[in-house]
C-alpha cells in the first residue's frame, strides 16, 4: 500500500460482491468491517451458475479448492428442443471465460457459496456483524462517519454499498433509481440430482420462453422455466407445486427426471427479472455501489454474480494502490462501467428478442461477443 490509500473500509451487504471485496481488502492490509442486515443462516436462494469470469475471480479471492470442491462444473453448453423426445439439437463447447484452466462454468446452491465467502472473510480478519445495517452516513472531505442500527459508530476512508437491488446505501446517497420489471418472470427449483444432468442444457420456447436446468453438486442441481411476468403471489405451497410441475410437463428428455423430483414447495421460488444500470459516476464523494447495487441484469446470460465479483476485484485493486480520490474513480469507472453495461445491455437484448419472438434475433452472435468481452480480465 502507498501512504494514502484507503486503510479502513465499510461494507454494506454480505453478498457475493461485499464478501469479495471485503476478503481482497483484508488480504491486503485494509481494517475491513462488513455490516449485513440479515442474520448470518438466512443466506437463501436457489442455485447460480458462475461463469468462468466468475470462477477467475474467485479463484484470485483464494476460494478455488472449496468452489470445487462443493460445486459442480462442466464445459460444454446443451440446447434442446421443446418437443416430446427433448431432441438434443447441438451440444457445443462453452467458452471458457476464466481461462483454460477453470472450467467453463460452475453450479452451486447459494447458501454454500454465501458460506464459503463468509468464512473466508472470517479468515481474512474481516469483522462481520449480521442483522445489522447503516443508520446515516456523513462525509467530509478525509473520511465518512457511520452510525449503526445496533447503536455503534465508526469512522472509515471509504464506504462500500454492496447491499443489492434494493440498496439502502444507494437511497441514503439520494441516487433516484428503481430496477424495472423486463416482462419475465422465473420460476426456479432445487432438488436432487439425477444422472441425467451433467451440464446446463437450455430449451428455447415451449410453454415458456426458456427452460433449462444446472447441476450444483454431486446431489443437487437446480432447474428453472421462464415465462411472461405474473402475479404469482399468494399461491399456497400446493398450488406453486401445481403450477411448476404443470409448466415442466411441457419439456422432456432429462426434464421427465426432475419433473418427478419436483415435491418440496419450500425449494421453488418465483421471481421476476429487472433491470437498472447506473451512469457514472457509482460513488459519492468516498462512498460508493458495486453489484447489483450499480447493475442488474435479467440471469439470460447469467452474468450478474459474475459482474459483481468484477466490480469487487476491480475496486479491491484501485483502492489498494490509489489514493482516494478523483483519479481512482475515473479509473474504476472506466474500467467497470463499458462492461457492465455491455453485460446489461446484452441481456436485455437477449430477454427483448424471446419477448418479441424476434426472427432475425442472432442469439449466437451476442453470446459469442459477450463471452469475447469478458474473457479478458476486468
Ligand atoms: C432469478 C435470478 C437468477 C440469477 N442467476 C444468476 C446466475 O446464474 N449467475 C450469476 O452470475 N448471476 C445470477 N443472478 C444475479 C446474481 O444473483 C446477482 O447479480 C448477485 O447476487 C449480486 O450480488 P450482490 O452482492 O451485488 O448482491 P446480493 O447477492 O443481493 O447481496 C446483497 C447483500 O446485502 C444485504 N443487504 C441488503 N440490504 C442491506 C442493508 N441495508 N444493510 C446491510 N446489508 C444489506 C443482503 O441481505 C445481501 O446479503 C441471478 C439473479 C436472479 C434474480
Amino acid at each position: 500500500m502507498t501512504q494514502d490509500t484507503a486503510t479502513s473500509v465499510l461494507v454494506a451487504g454480505s453478498g457475493i460482491a461485499g464478501c469479495a471485496a471485503a476478503i481482497l481488502l483484508a488480504k491486503a492490509g485494509v481494517a475491513v468491517d462488513i455490516v449485513e442486515s440479515q442474520p448470518r443462516e438466512r443466506a437463501s436462494g436457489s442455485g447460480i451458475t458462475l461463469q468462468g469470469n466468475a470462477l477467475r475471480v474467485l479463484s484470485h479471492l483464494g476460494v478455488w479448492d472449496e468452489v470445487a470442491e462443493h460445486g459442480y462444473g462442466f464445459d460444454t453448453l446443451g440446447i434442446r428442443a421443446p418437443d416430446d423426445n427433448g431432441t438434443l439439437i447441438v451440444e457445443m463447447p462453452d467458452a471458457k471465460t476464466g481461462g483454460p484452466d477453470l472450467p467453463a462454468a460452475m453450479g452451486m446452491e447459494r447458501p454454500v457459496l454465501a458460506a464459503m465467502l463468509r468464512e473466508a472473510a472470517d479468515l481474512a480478519g474481516v469483522k462481520s456483524r449480521f442483522s445489522t445495517e447503516v443508520t446515516t452516513l456523513g462525509q467530509d472531505a478525509d473520511g465518512v462517519d457511520v452510525e449503526f442500527s445496533d447503536g455503534s459508530r465508526g469512522r472509515y476512508d471509504v464506504v462500500i454499498g454492496a447491499d443489492g437491488v434494493k440498496s439502502a446505501t444507494r437511497r441514503a446517497l439520494g441516487i433516484d433509481v428503481e430496477p424495472a420489471p423486463t416482462g419475465m418472470g422465473i420460476w426456479r427449483v432445487l432438488c436432487s440430482r439425477p444422472e441425467s444432468i451433467t451440464r446446463t442444457d437450455l430449451y428455447y420456447g415451449g410453454i415458456g420462453y426458456i427452460a433449462g436446468y444446472c447441476p450444483t453438486g454431486e446431489d443437487s442441481m437446480y432447474a428453472y422455466i421462464v415465462e411472461d411476468a405474473q402475479d404469482r403471489s399468494g399461491l399456497s405451497d400446493v398450488e406453486r407445486l401445481e403450477i411448476m410441475r404443470s409448466l415442466a410437463e411441457h419439456y422432456h428428455g432429462p426434464w421427465d427426471d426432475i419433473r418427478a423430483l419436483i415435491t418440496d414447495a419450500s425449494r421453488i421460488n418465483y421471481t421476476w427479472f429487472e433491470s437498472h444500470l447506473l451512469e457514472e459516476p457509482w460513488n459519492r464523494g468516498r462512498v460508493v455501489l458495486i453489484g447489483d447495487a450499480a447493475h442488474v441484469c435479467p440471469p439470460t446470460l447469467a452474468q450478474g454474480g459474475a459482474q459483481a465479483l468484477e466490480d469487487a476485484a476491480v475496486l479491491a485493486e484501485l483502492l489498494v494502490s490509489m489514493p482516494v480520490g478523483a483519479d481512482l474513480w475515473r479509473t474504476f469507472h472506466e474500467r467497470r462501467l463499458p462492461r457492465a453495461g455491455a453485460v446489461v445491455n446484452g441481456s436485455l437484448q437477449l430477454g427483448q428478442w424471446m419477448l418479441d419472438n424476434d426472427p432475425a434475433a442472432d442469439v449466437p452472435g451476442l453470446m459469442g461477443r459477450i463471452a469475447a468481452l469478458v474473457s479478458a480480465p476486468a
